[in-house]
């Protein structure tokens, strides 16, 4: 369970923000999480929720924005949503491909007082 070890991640990222800038209760965390992680936003929040459990970031909101893979065609440029590793360029059929976004796996923002 992957969603376990990075709820723990977060929870450690927060705590030293939270100690370097003097905040004490977190109301909200924001995350990117690309899809190609497959993260499971049910399965974190409850992994965050257990975790977080008489700590400071206890009953904080997990908001998860999920961001879509997407590729770009070496050939022509083309960006485009990718929903299996063996897609084509749509434009041109182009078989070289870079991933562009979907790899991301990070806190965006976290709000708290
Ligand atoms: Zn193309």
């Amino acid at each position: 369970m992957h969603e376990v070890s990075l709820a723990d991640n977060i929870i450690k990222i927060i705590k030293a923000e939270m100690e370097k800038h003097g905040i004490e209760k977190v109301q909200s965390i924001t995350l990117q999480a690309g899809e190609m992680h497959h993260v499971e936003p049910e399965a974190l929040r409850f992994g965050f929720k257990i975790l977080s459990q008489d700590t400071p970031l206890e009953g904080a909101e997990l908001i998860i924005n999920k961001v879509p893979t997407k590729a770009k065609c070496k050939a022509c440029g083309h960006i485009f949503q990718v929903n299996d590793w063996m897609d084509n360029c749509p434009e041109c059929e182009g078989v070289e491909i870079e991933i562009v976004s979907g790899r991301e796996l990070e806190i965006l923002e976290f709000e708290g007082e």
